[in-house]
């Protein structure tokens, strides 16, 4: 029988690139999803799509009554580290009230299994050039405090109701499908790299380089690039490894180098062949200076290969997806 997938936030960056994957392997994959951010064209038309929030728990009591599903993704969160600051209630709210709604829909119908999105910003500011797994947990901001927590809850759920769950600690999720149909865009942007290559497009006036007087190499902070389909098919990978592994893991994905934003911004200069303007501004509260994974775990126990690892290939496939009239962020 073929296994039947949740993918909450299905409409979103990563999740669209995750059904696709899902589908393309034969997976009968339902979204639920509420369209705060999410692209209901991002999503193939064979793919019911469920428009609903993780805080209407009548809806999840309803999706779950309807569906045998045999594993959940979970991809529905609020992101910008800057705005969990100004506004951290509704990111406690919708992350971590949210996915426990999740969870107990889950519990109640005997749904064992649990892909969660988590992030590099659980870690705050590194004491180690290369962050591993078990890397003293310091987050910066509230986003990064709801990823954790939700970290802790799987632990415990695990534990207490054999919940079998793989947490993805992603570091900087970027580019798009090779397809060049889905791609990355929020609303407002907060993303450097699709923020660079809308200032190549001269759809913004220039980027804003959130502070320039950190300790790293030029001054920027430095992140670890990692391809959207990369992080798909790590998740692709976690559920035999739940099958086969019962309780919480959590895995780091990055590719194991640092650029900085002055770097991403020569080879988005690179690969778009144009000029990209930029200015200086203070710095953008909650910014950990450098985060670079160690993605060994993720390697020797998924078998996790990243299929493009090179920024600039990286840079290329978001930028074919955002100079396209028919797909990218103007398609009508
Ligand atoms: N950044 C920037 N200008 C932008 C967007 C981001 O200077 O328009 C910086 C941001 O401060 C951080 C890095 O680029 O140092 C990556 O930020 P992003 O929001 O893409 O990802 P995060 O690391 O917060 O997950």
């Amino acid at each position: 029988m073929t296994a039947r997938i949740l993918v909450c936030g299905g409409a979103g960056y990563i999740g669209s690139h995750m059904v696709r994957q899902l589908v393309e392997r034969g997976y009968d994959v339902v979204v639920f999803d509420n369209l705060s951010y999410g692209n209901a064209a991002a999503i193939p038309q064979s793919v019911p799509l469920i428009q609903g929030d993780l805080l209407d728990t009548d809806a999840l009591k309803a999706l779950f009554a309807q569906n045998a599903f045999d594993a959940v993704y979970h991809f529905a969160a609020l992101i910008s580290v800057g705005e969990s600051v100004s506004a951290p209630d509704i990111y406690y709210r919708n992350n971590v009230v949210g996915t426990l709604n999740l969870l107990d829909a889950m519990r109640t119908t005997g749904v064992e299994r649990f892909v969660f999105s988590s992030t590099a910003a659980t870690f705050g500011n590194p004491e180690t050039p290369l962050i591993a797994e078990d890397h003293p947990k310091n987050p910066l901001n509230p986003y990064g405090r709801t990823k954790l927590m939700i970290e802790q809850v799987l632990a415990d759920y695990g534990h207490a109701y054999g919940i079998r769950s793989v947490c993805f600690r992603y570091f900087n999720a970027a580019g798009a499908d090779p397809s060049g149909e889905i791609g990355e865009a929020h609303d407002p942007e907060t993303h450097l790299v699709p923020n660079v290559l809308l200032a190549a497009l001269g759809a913004r006036d220039g980027l804003d380089i959130f502070g320039e007087d950190y300790d790293t190499r030029d001054g920027t902070c430095i992140r670890d690039y990692v391809h959207v389909n990369d992080i798909a098919s790590a998740h692709l990978a976690a559920l035999e490894y739940m099958d086969a592994n019962p309780g919480a893991h959590v895995f780091n994905l990055g590719n194991g180098d640092g650029f900085s934003i002055m770097e991403v911004i020569a080879a988005a200069e690179k690969v778009t062949g144009r000029k990209i303007p930029y200015r200086v501004g203070p710095r953008r509260e909650g910014d950990a200076a450098i985060l670079v994974a160690d993605s060994s775990r993720a390697k020797a126990l998924l078998g996790w290969s990243p299929a493009t690892p090179d920024v600039e290939t990286i840079i290329e496939t978001a930028w074919n997806w955002h100079r396209a009239p028919k797909y990218g962020p103007f398609a009508k």
